[in-house]
């Protein structure tokens, strides 16, 4: 690759003090370049992404065949709107309905706004029988926008922005007799994940969302599934929910859906989907050629791969490791959850310190709800990189006191 001079990670970092809003935490390092597992800093360091683009990138960096469609795309045609029709979206369209439960898509460009469009139909679609509640989990996460945030059950992210909207009723994540108090005849909706992401690695028993599904069928309320990080490929199968015997009325994906670029889709069955009339709702770059020839690569690369079979040995390789780590430090590790790989290691203690360890290591991982150390490698993770990322956290998680 020809020599390529950027600035420094310090410029940078000035720089956004002065012109970027500082609503995030950022890692003082500005990064510049990613090739599959690896990513490389403005000062030449190579980093081992074990939670690349925060689940996005479950292909790994600048994976080549979405690369050379955005490419073809990028010289063909940019952008036009949705007044119009387009190949990439009608294909994308269909590629996804095929792979989940034949309905029918509404695209955008985030998994806040997929579900804000879910919450939306939900109202549309109940307004017929004057049912309007939103029934969510707590530690759930659907998205900062006002909707999606009203039906994130977490007060520390209403904190200071209320009031929220109103309309959604919040119950305990995994409990079926609690939905099934909340669930009566005002309930146009209910909305949940397969397995709470950003809540903790959260695997529900393998019954919960048949339960679900009964609950709405019985009293009249769909069931719409945000999926926006579950989502394509990660859990072993296209969906989630495809690990049990339902298929919800409405699901919601983003993050992996585009192999990193940006996009996000609400799929509808067929019964619901007409209450979304024209005019109701749009999204200007939503379903845009770029993200949907991204989207297609990506489908093309999981299923050329085999990358659906490979998600679950990553997540078995990783249980191993940590299971084995948990026999030598009990006092330290809690629970190991995995599906796919979606991997979560419950601490008995604070795990950002474990984070910053494996980033002076030059490891990238996360953490969240405090204790929790959460890894969303990408599926294209070799058992090579695998093993001494694992080696890594292990050495941190070993230096840790109880
Ligand atoms: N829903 C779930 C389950 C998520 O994990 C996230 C993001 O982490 C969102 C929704 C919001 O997605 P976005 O940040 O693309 O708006």
């Amino acid at each position: 690759m020809a020599h390529v001079s950027h600035p420094s990670s310090a410029e940078t970092i000035e720089q956004f003090e002065r012109y970027v809003i500082g609503n995030y935490r950022r890692f003082p390092v500005s990064l510049v370049r990613g090739e599959g597992s690896h990513i490389w800093d403005a000062e030449g360091n190579r980093y081992l992404d074990l939670f690349p683009g925060w689940g996005c990138n479950v292909l790994g960096h600048c994976p080549p065949r979405v690369v050379e469609a955005v490419r073809d795309q990028v010289g063909t045609l940019i952008h036009v709107p949705n007044t119009w029709y387009m190949e990439a979206q009608g294909a994308f369209a269909q590629a996804l309905s095929e792979r989940s439960f034949g309905g029918q898509c509404f695209f955008c460009n985030s998994g806040a706004e997929a579900n804000e469009a879910a919450i939306k139909l939900a109202r549309l679609h109940g307004s017929k029988s004057n049912r309007s509640t939103i029934v969510t989990m707590t530690h759930g996460f659907h998205g900062r926008t006002y909707a999606a945030l009203s039906a994130t059950a977490q007060p520390k992210y209403h904190q200071g922005c209320g009031p929220m909207l109103p309309g959604f009723k919040y119950v305990p994540y995994n409990d079926l007799s609690a939905a099934s108090d909340a669930i009566d005849d005002q309930t146009a909706a209910v909305l949940v994940e397969p397995i709470q992401g950003e809540g903790g690695i959260n695997i529900p028993a393998p019954d919960y969302l048949a339960g679900l599904r009964k609950l709405c069928d019985d009293r009249g309320a769909l069931l719409m599934l945000d999926e926006v990080q579950t989502g394509l490929g990660r859990t072993g199968s296209w969906f989630a929910y495809q690990h049990s015997s339902i298929t919800p009325d409405v699901l919601t994906c983003a993050k992996a859906l585009a192999g990193g670029v940006a996009c996000g889709v609400m799929i509808a069955s067929t019964a619901v989907a007409p209450s979304l009339r024209p005019g109701m709702h749009a999204s200007t770059f939503g379903g845009n050629p770029i993200a949907c020839r991204a989207g297609l690569a990506t489908i093309e690369t999981i299923e050329a791969e085999g990358l659906l079979q490979r998600g679950p040995q990553i997540g078995e390789r990783f249980r191993t490791h940590f299971d084995r780590l948990r026999a030598e430090r009990p006092e330290l590790i809690r629970e190991i959850r995995t599906r796919g790989v979606m991997i979560g290691v419950e601490l008995s203690v604070d795990a950002s310190p474990v984070v910053a360890g494996c980033l002076e290591r030059r490891v990238l991982i996360n953490a969240t709800q405090g204790t929790v150390i959460r890894l969303l490698p990408s599926l294209t993770l070799s058992d090579e990189h695998l093993d001494e990322g694992f080696e890594v956290i292990a050495e941190v998680v070993r230096e840790l006191r109880s």
